[in-house]
């Protein structure tokens, strides 16, 4: 029987489940997969990107997990696709290669005053409070009041990370180091701005309402938010979400506050102008433009600008892809460019042996379980596109490893997994804490190595 061997660069969701459904998918060819992740650890974003107090999304790992355990899929952490391994040496050893490299880097927003002190991407502060080993141990804490730019889930994440008290945090896996620099954190107002109103919001009801329940946070949201307008009250009526989410806020504005000592702002119908600073270069201001509904469920400016002083400003307005070498990339919207997961190139032609599955193929929108719908779709154009693969001069499964340890990488595999999984488990028992986790890179790959 004929043999597909196949790379996936990327161990997140998008490449395991990719892996998974064709195993598991009707062909006349045997398969040989094999794993690649830079990072010394699998799971992509699970592990990176999921807030340490969403303990139920982070359990997404164990099916995960389960996938791999089985033991027919080869692993190979800690190697870059373009630095470690090229295209050129992929087409040397395998058929095919997938793509699942997903998105890390913020999207910019583009206004003035975001490069100033103490302005942020989300995606940074996701990867600190999440323990990604890339990102430097100390993230600067000293506003006392902060904007967050957003209205989608990630938004709601950061904003609630800010604002949450730490101990609060104890029982889950943040980093020591994380805990450590959120406990001097001098917070007391976090204001989290959409452009839009309460009903075109992109976050979901369970994020939002998970906010009323922090502990001594007040919840504040405007009277002057809630004159709703027919587009509004259209998607109220129809759309269950929606509908969710106007009664969590109807119940906070109901509710009364000022005794917490941290408080958690709504803004909506907020335009962003401009983040202001002060004559040293930081962070001062948050200045943007009241909008109204402009009648068919968009926004219109008011011309009326408002200022709010703040030290710290989060924008968390969407994910952005990499470009890899030697793979088309459509540098507007971060992806591959691609026909359902067969990669295109300039001319629009399908580019053999080369494909997309997650974030990657679709941009950064979508739930996990978006991954698996998304990696059927690329996994059926794989088996079918039989004809066009590569025919690599060097298939045999060892070739690779010799490859590997030639160039002096140092890799980490199943077993090594299971290494860091079950020391990260051991650090956090005396705690009683779910796990600690290994921030730096060289660690997790003593660790994994057993050295
Ligand atoms: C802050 C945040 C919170 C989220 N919360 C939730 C949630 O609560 N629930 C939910 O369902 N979804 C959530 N999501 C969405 C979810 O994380 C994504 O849908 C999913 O992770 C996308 O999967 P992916 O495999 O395409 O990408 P990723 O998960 O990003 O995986 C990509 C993998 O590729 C690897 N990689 C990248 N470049 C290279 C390279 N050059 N060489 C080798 N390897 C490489 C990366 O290390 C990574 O492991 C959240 C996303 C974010 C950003």
């Amino acid at each position: 029987m004929p043999k597909l061997r196949l790379a996936v660069i990327g161990a997140g969701p998008a490449g395991i489940y990719a892996s998974d459904i064709l195993l598991k998918h009707e062909r006349a060819f045997d398969v040989s997969i094999d794993l690649f992740d830079h990072l010394p650890a699998p799971y992509g974003l699970v592990r990176y990107g999921v807030a340490p107090d969403h303990p139920r999304i982070k359990g997404i790992i164990n099916a995960l997990r389960d996938v791999l355990d089985r033991g027919d899929i080869r692993i190979f952490g800690n190697v870059r696709f373009g630095v470690d391994i090229t295209l050129d040496d992929l087409k040397k050893h395998y058929n095919a290669v997938i793509f699942a490299t997903g998105a890390v880097k913020d999207a910019p927003l583009d206004i003035p005053g975001i490069d100033l002190d103490g302005s942020y991407g989300a995606a940074e502060f996701v990867s600190w409070f999440d323990g990604h080993p890339d990102v430097p141990r100390e993230w600067p804490l000293e506003a006392q009041s902060l904007a967050v730019i957003g209205n989608g889930n990630v938004a709601l994440d950061v904003a609630r990370m800010l604002a949450k008290h730490p101990e609060d945090l104890l029982p889950t896996e943040i980093p020591a180091n994380v805990y450590e620099g959120l406990k001097k954190s001098p917070i007391t107002d976090v204001h989290v701005f959409g452009r839009r109103g309460p009903m075109q919001v992109k976050f979901t009801p369970l994020e939002l309402r998970e906010l009323g329940e922090l502990r001594d946070v007040d919840m504040i949201v405007h009277e002057e938010d809630f004159d709703y307008d027919e587009a509004s009250e259209a998607a109220l009526k129809t759309n269950k979400q929606v509908m969710v989410i106007d009664k969590v806020l109807k119940q906070w504005r109901a509710r009364s506050v000022g005794e917490a000592s941290r408080r958690l702002h709504l803004h909506f119908f907020a335009k962003p102008l401009e983040v202001v600073g002060d004559d040293s270069g930081r962070v001062s201001a948050f200045r943007y433009e009241r909008t109204e509904p402009d009648g068919e469920g968009g926004v219109r400016g008011t011309g009326e600008i408002r200022e709010v002083p703040i030290q710290a400003l989060y924008r968390a307005v969407g994910y952005f892809g990499s470009q890899l070498d030697g793979v088309p990339f459509d540098a507007e919207r971060g992806v591959i460019p691609n026909h359902e997961g067969q990669a295109l190139n300039e001319h629009n032609e399908i580019v053999p042996g080369v494909y997309a599955t997650g974030w990657i193929k679709r941009g950064p929108v979508g739930l996990i379980g978006h991954t698996k719908s998304d990696a059927m779709e690329t996994v059926s154009h794989l088996v079918n596109d039989q004809a066009s693969w590569w025919t690599p001069e060097s298939p045999s499964e060892e070739s690779v490893v010799e490859l590997l340890d030639a160039r002096g990488i140092q890799y980490t595999d199943l077993d090594g997994w299971h290494r860091l999984d079950e020391h990260e488990i051991a650090l956090g028992a005396p705690q009683e804490r779910a796990r600690i986790k290994v921030v730096p890179r060289d660690e997790m790959v003593k660790v994994s190595r057993g050295e």
